[in-house]
């Protein structure tokens, strides 16, 4: 969940993105911050400053989003689990968010790459992404705008 900048070049700076535990849907509990890039490299691009692309975060960050998302979605669904991160053609909120939930077995595809380790998931500029896990690591589905739709709604 993210504070929204409303204001160019940061001028309403911080807007933190919140990390919430949604686990019990009744209750989420915000249960810390991501860290944000240095606002002085991006104060004089234009736009408004903020969280919203996932290869904008550092590697850093990146992962400790995938370990999180992954725990909690190992709790949820055991090993049936996906998550699916829209491209920004086709994301209808503008802030970073990931998808998480059951993955549906007809929905795999060829156009993979299969990667070992969270550590090695890319984060790419121009689509969306979508995970589940598979033997011995992990299916990253890449190239593909509208990723939520292998996962059960
Ligand atoms: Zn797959």
């Amino acid at each position: 969940m993210t504070d929204e900048a409303k204001e160019r070049h940061a001028q309403d700076w911080p807007k933190p993105a919140w990390v919430v535990d949604a686990r019990d849907e009744t209750n989420p509990m915000i249960i810390g911050t991501l860290p944000l890039p240095p606002v002085e490299e991006y104060r004089e691009q234009d736009g408004r400053f903020g969280a919203h692309n996932l290869h904008e975060y550092s590697k850093q960050v990146r992962d400790r989003l995938w370990h999180f998302a992954i725990r909690a979605a190992q709790e949820k669904f055991g090993s049936e689990w996906g998550i699916a991160y829209n491209g920004a053609q086709v994301r209808t909120q503008c802030h970073l968010h990931l998808h998480i939930g059951r993955f549906v077995r007809a929905a795999e595809t060829g156009r993979f790459k299969f990667v070992r380790r969270v550590e090695d998931f890319p984060a790419p500029e121009d689509s969306g992404l979508w995970v589940h896990p598979v033997e011995g690591g992990f299916h990253v589905h890449l190239g593909e705008q509208i990723t939520e739709t292998a996962l059960v709604r």
